[in-house]
């Protein structure tokens, strides 16, 4: 069975992704593509389609949420995507995880579904 992620993306169009400018190219040691984001206010920048008047979605998310997803940035992706944990994925439910799946209409994930995902 392929990882849940896979088939979700809902957290990548649902949440503003902020964090401090230092995590971009910019900065020394930097990995996330500064073109790929956005000046939120003097220390943080947020990715571009995750704050603003329109429908969020992430610049950097391919695909179609909840059929199949990726991220063109998964290497470089910032602290806010890495701290993200799928629920379930490590023994416990995630309100952050519910809450972006519901917003598209999924439902929230279940321990079965990690059966068979290799860790
Ligand atoms: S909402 Fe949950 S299941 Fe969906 S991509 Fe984000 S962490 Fe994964
Ligand atoms: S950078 Fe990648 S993981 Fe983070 S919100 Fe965008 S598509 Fe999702």
């Amino acid at each position: 069975m392929s990882h849940p992620c896979l088939t979700c993306g809902a957290c990548c169009a649902y949440f503003r992704v902020a964090f401090h400018w230092a995590e971009t190219d910019a900065a020394p040691g930097g990995l996330t593509p500064e073109a790929l984001t956005e000046p939120l206010d003097p220390h943080r920048v947020a990715m571009r389609g995750t704050w603003g008047d329109t429908a969020i979605r992430c610049v950097a998310l391919r695909g179609e949420v909840g059929v199949a997803t990726s991220c063109d940035i998964y290497a470089q992706r910032p602290s806010p995507c890495r701290d993200v944990k799928a629920s379930w994925e490590y023994g416990a439910p995630d309100a952050h995880c519910d809450r972006a799946r519901a917003g598209h209409g999924l439902a929230p994930l279940q321990p079965s579904d990690w059966d068979g995902v290799a860790a």
